[in-house]
Order: structure tokens, then sequence, then C-alpha cells
């Protein structure tokens, strides 16, 4: 199955000169959505995993689902002042200023083997900052997940020395 036939490109959101890689066919559809999912875990078979991270909002859809195949817990990774327990934070680059993610304070135990997961790769600052919030509680980071990677931007440099994973690439 070509899971691209999934992804549709909206030129000019939200803002121009960005395409927006749009993933509602791919959830929509149950089968192509199955084989994204056995796509995705097919390089986490041997590995252990305790806890997937979900990248607010799109890497909630997905990053659940790795939870559930892969018996792992599922934590949420938000933006500011979304989760009402205590927090960290981690801040990142973009075009304009600047953007922040949060993780409950309780969420990673030392030691724990975590699987990240987005839908995008793209420049790699979010999943950068979210390496960082997983380091900071102590966590092993097993391997960063992603439906899509648009490799010209360069993001997995950013997130170097890490495995990096992509069911689908540009
Ligand atoms: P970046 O930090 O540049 O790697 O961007 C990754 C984050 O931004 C992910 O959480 C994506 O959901 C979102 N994102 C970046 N570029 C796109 C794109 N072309 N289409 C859809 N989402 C994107």
């Amino acid at each position: 199955m070509d899971l691209k036939k999934y992804i549709r490109d909206i030129q000019g959101f939200p803002k121009e000169g960005i395409v927006f890689k749009d993933i509602t066919p791919l959830l929509i559809d149950a089968n192509a959505r199955k084989e994204c999912l056995e796509i995705l875990v097919s390089e986490l078979k041997n590995k252990k995993i305790d806890k997937v991270i979900g990248v607010e909002s799109r890497g909630f859809f997905f990053g659940m689902l790795l939870a559930e195949e892969l018996n792992a817990g599922f934590v949420p990774v938000r933006k500011p002042n979304k989760l009402p327990f205590d927090t960290i934070s981690a801040s990142y680059d973009l075009e304009y200023g600047t953007d922040t993610l949060e993780i409950h304070t309780d969420a990673i135990q030392k030691g724990d083997r975590i699987l990240i997961h987005d839908d995008v790769l793209a420049t790699g600052g979010t999943a950068k900052a979210v390496c960082e919030l997983v380091e900071k509680l102590g966590g092993v980071i097993v391997q960063c997940n992603f439906l899509m990677e648009i490799t010209f931007l360069n993001g997995r440099e950013k997130i170097a020395g890490n495995e990096i994973f992509a069911a689908i690439t540009y």
C-alpha cells in the first residue's frame, strides 16, 4: 500500500509558503491506518518500550495506537498551560519567535524506555525539545518515530544520536 496516497497536500496552510501535510485521509481509512501502524512498529519488535510520548496534537492519534500495540503507557507532551499538574518545559525557535512544550514531572521515571512519536519531522525543533524533556526526567530514548519526514529540512540533524524512524519520507 502506498501510504502517500493518504496524505493530502494543502498549499499555503496555515500560511503562505507552507505545504501542510494533512493526515485526516489516513485517519479516516481503517485499512490504511492499520497498515501505517504496522509500519510504525516494524523496527520496534524486539525493543522494550515503557512509555510512548505523543506530541500535541497530531502526535496523539498514532501515539495512543502505538502505546496500545506496544503495551506501553502513553504520555502527552502539550503546549503551555494545558497540563494541570506540575510540569517542566522546553522551548525551541520558530521562524519568528519561540514555542514551548510541557510534560508532567511524574510522567517519566528514571530509566524508563521511551518512544517519541509525532506526525511530521520537519526542521526538528519540536522533536529536539521533546528529547530534552525526556532526558531531563531521566528517560532513555529508544526511538524518535514519525509518520513523515520532510528530509530536505534536515530535522534529523537536530536529534542526531537518536534512532530515527519515519513511515513516509518526502
Ligand atoms: P518541526 O519542529 O519544524 O520539525 O515541525 C514539526 C511539528 O510541526 C510537528 O508537530 C508537525 O505537526 C508540525 N509540522 C511541521 N511542518 C508541517 C507540515 N508541513 N505539515 C503538517 N504539520 C507540520
